[in-house]
């Protein structure tokens, strides 16, 4: 668990703490975790992509030059990618992706507000 918490703070001084929500976490530190704990892309901040070969090597995954692809996330990017269990699952999931939107497009409002 130290380790994890070591590679939380290093991937997080890594990010450029503006703290946007663009990468669907309300922080750079629940991103930083998510990383840490398989649960996002390293590539996954939207303000720096590029920092994700530094995240990398940190949490050990090896990543090409180019054309990255690392299964140990897909299903937190597409976590739809399975067979439709039914109707009602699949509009709670588009409900949730919904809510989700919408609160990355109130932390852009109220980043332009604060910013404008
Ligand atoms: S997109 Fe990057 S800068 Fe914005 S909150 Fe996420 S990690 Fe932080």
């Amino acid at each position: 668990m130290t380790d994890n918490k070591d590679n939380i703070r290093k991937i997080y001084e890594l990010l450029p703490h503006i703290n946007c929500g663009l990468c669907g976490y309300d922080n750079c530190g629940q991103f930083a975790r998510a990383v840490a704990e398989g649960n996002a892309s390293p590539f996954g901040c939207r303000q720096n992509p590029w920092v994700g070969y530094n995240i990398s090597e940190i949490i050990g995954l090896k990543v090409p030059a180019f054309g990255y692809q690392q299964r140990s996330y897909q299903h937190a990017i597409r976590p739809s990618s399975g067979p439709v269990a039914s109707l009602e699952l699949l509009r709670k999931e588009v409900g949730e992706s919904l809510k989700r939107i919408e609160g990355i497009l109130n932390r852009i409002d109220k980043l332009a507000r604060n910013t404008g």
